[in-house]
């Protein structure tokens, strides 16, 4: 579904040109939960927003491919792109309360992201913003459609961010420390209707996270970054088993 070959990205800043990702190199197939996992700035989110086509205005990609569906990514524009990002991939993020709009009802948002990539009445997008709310279970979704982000718990607002990015049926997720700042309890109920949604819509997943036991516990496969680069990539039995590199060694001796 998804192959990332060789791909540089780099950002302007003061100080010139300075590389976040140097030479990354994965695949995703289709439906597969694959886990990246590294430390803070080791390039996870910027491989991510190169792969959607969400980098900011500094950062460009200097080098390599991201083919997906056997399309250069790096090459789309305009109805190409936006089919890519209205339609084939999504990507959520950490601070889901900060992406919701806080004036607009939850129903509302989830309606005009279908909006945004479906033609059809408002009243028939409201009806499957409601259908969504089921999807991600929220309890009483009639009631919730009308609900403000301030009115949700944090795992809540990660459930409406979860329905909007599944609105328009990609056939890649890409989840970017998803359940960070989230108690364990709810980690692990955010982490299991993502799970269950990717498995039951064959939706493929990148699930971003310095967590290596988070990633172990949903991802049979894991890619592990560190200073732009995958240092080692392998299935999470064999990585927590026998790691090879010197740094996930230390990834795994402190994962609890
Ligand atoms: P974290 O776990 O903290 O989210 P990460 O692995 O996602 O870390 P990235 O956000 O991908 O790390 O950042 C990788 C590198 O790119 C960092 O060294 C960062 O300084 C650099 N970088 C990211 N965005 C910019 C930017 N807008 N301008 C300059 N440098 C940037
Ligand atoms: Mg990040």
């Amino acid at each position: 579904l998804l192959i990332i070959d060789d791909l540089h990205v780099a950002f302007s800043t003061r100080r010139g040109m300075v590389e976040a990702v140097r030479g990354v190199t994965l695949t995703v197939e289709k439906g597969e939960m694959l886990g990246l996992v590294g430390e803070s700035g080791s390039g996870k989110s910027v491989t991510g927003f190169a792969t959607t086509r969400l980098l900011e205005a500094a950062g460009r990609v200097t080098g390599g491919r991201i083919l997906f569906r056997g399309q250069d990514v790096t090459k789309l524009r305009g109805d190409d792109l936006r089919q890519l990002q209205g339609a084939a991939m999504s990507m959520i993020f950490q601070n889901p309360r900060a992406a919701l709009n806080p004036i607009r009802a939850i129903g509302l948002q989830i309606a005009d992201a279908i909006l945004t990539h479906k033609r059809i009445s408002k009243d028939a997008a409201r009806a499957e913003a409601l259908d969504l709310l089921r999807a991600v279970q929220i309890r009483e979704p009639e009631a919730r459609m009308n609900a403000y982000p301030h009115e949700l718990s944090g795992g809540m607002c990660q459930r409406v961010m979860i329905a909007i990015a599944i609105s328009c049926n990609p056939a890649l997720l890409i989840a970017d420390e998803p359940t960070t700042g989230l108690d364990v309890t709810t980690q692990k109920v955010v982490m299991d209707l993502l799970a269950d949604i990717a498995a039951a819509r064959g939706m493929a997943t990148i699930l971003i996270t310095h967590d290596l036991g988070l990633a172990a516990r949903y991802c049979r496969r894991i890619a592990v970054m560190e200073r732009g680069r995958i240092v080692e990539e392998a299935s999470s039995r064999t990585l927590f088993g026998a790691p090879q590199h010197a740094y996930t060694r230390r990834l795994v001796a402190a994962s609890p």
